[in-house]
């Protein structure tokens, strides 16, 4: 089947004074209807550019530099801007870290509701508040018929992104993009917004990019897992594969410890050294300085994400697993 989001070769460059900078580059990957894909890795390392470049809302100076994103099978990256509004509205949902972006204060909850769904699904106005009560009771909201005429402010920070999962969902979008969207909200609630999110997507059969640094969110939440690393992908797999079995140095790292989502313990993961300024990438893999199994051609070749066991990764360890004397005669 095709899948609901293809991404080739994506590359997000923003112009510098001499030349251009690759803030995400050589990107692939899909993502099937009622999956979920955990996107994963430190800040910086381009994933909210990714989401950004898919959905059309890179910040100038910002561009798409080069590559595909198709949306069923359609280019979506190279569409007019309205065109591309109409295209969000519809098929992709958006969750973001701060409901309040995503939520009128001066609106109640149901009109904003009431009206993203006139608008996309041609319902009339009794029939898309109905929908409207409906939707707030699938996220979870207690008493949704009286609560869908309440104000934002009238609401929790766990209900307000409730109701923003409901906002993102009501069009049916095939796809939902869901940057760090429990980041802002106490431990105690991320378990839960996270379970809805996942559950109601499914029921929908919508695809997810869930972008996160949070190693608890995407063990507990993703069906695949793509790491990236100074704008590039490092390895991009299964969950469990990603999480519990990492091939790449750096997952290997990144994975190190896995708090639970319920508990107050540090959620960023130490690894030697800092992720390089998208100015200073290194040569060759972009990992090297940090990697505690870097070898020669590691600086001056870089590597191409390649199948490794249950995995694609960008490492040459690949080879060394597939192939160990091809990896000895490179090495002599
Ligand atoms: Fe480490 Fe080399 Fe693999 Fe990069 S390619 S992660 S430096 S072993
Ligand atoms: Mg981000």
């Amino acid at each position: 089947a095709t899948p609901v989001l293809s991404v080739r070769n994506l590359r997000v460059e923003f112009p510098l004074r001499r030349g251009t900078l690759s803030a995400v580059d050589d990107l692939s990957f899909d993502i099937a209807a009622g999956e979920v894909l955990g996107v994963v890795g430190e800040s910086g390392a381009g994933k909210s550019l990714t989401g950004a470049a898919v959905i059309g809302l890179l910040e100038p100076p910002g561009r798409i530099g080069g590559g595909e994103v198709r949306l069923h099978g359609e280019r979506i990256d190279n569409l007019p801007p309205s065109r591309m509004r109409k295209i969000r509205g519809r098929h992709i949902g958006m969750v973001f870290q701060d409901p309040l972006t995503s939520l009128n204060p001066l609106f109640t909850i149901g009109e904003q509701l009431v009206e993203t769904i006139v608008t996309h699904t041609g319902l009339g106005a009794a029939a898309a508040r109905r929908r409207a009560i409906d939707l707030l009771a699938e996220v979870g909201i207690p008493a949704p018929a009286e609560r869908v005429d309440s104000y934002p402010h009238q609401f929790s920070g766990g209900m307000r992104q409730r109701a923003v999962i409901a906002l993102a969902l009501c069009a049916e979008p095939q796809l939902v993009i869901a940057d760090e969207p429990t980041t802002a909200l106490d431990v105690s609630v991320q378990a839960q917004i996270i379970a809805v999110l996942k559950r109601i997507c499914a029921e929908h059969g919508a695809a997810v990019m869930l972008i996160t640094h949070d190693m608890g969110v995407i063990a507990e939440t993703a069906d695949r897992v793509a790491v990236m690393y100074a704008g590039r992908l490092a390895e991009i797999g299964p969950v469990d594969a990603v999480v519990r079995h990492a091939r790449h140095p750096y997952t290997q790292g990144l994975m190190g410890s896995i708090p639970k989502l319920d508990s107050e313990e540090a959620r960023l993961v130490q690894i030697d050294g800092a992720m390089p300024r998208l100015t200073a990438i290194p040569p060759g893999c972009a990992f090297h300085p940090r990697c505690p199994h870097a070898f020669d051609r590691c600086h001056v070749d870089r590597p191409e994400p390649m199948p490794a066991g249950r995995t694609d990764m960008a490492c040459w360890l690949a080879l060394q697993d597939a192939v160990p004397e091809a990896l000895a005669e490179g090495r002599s």
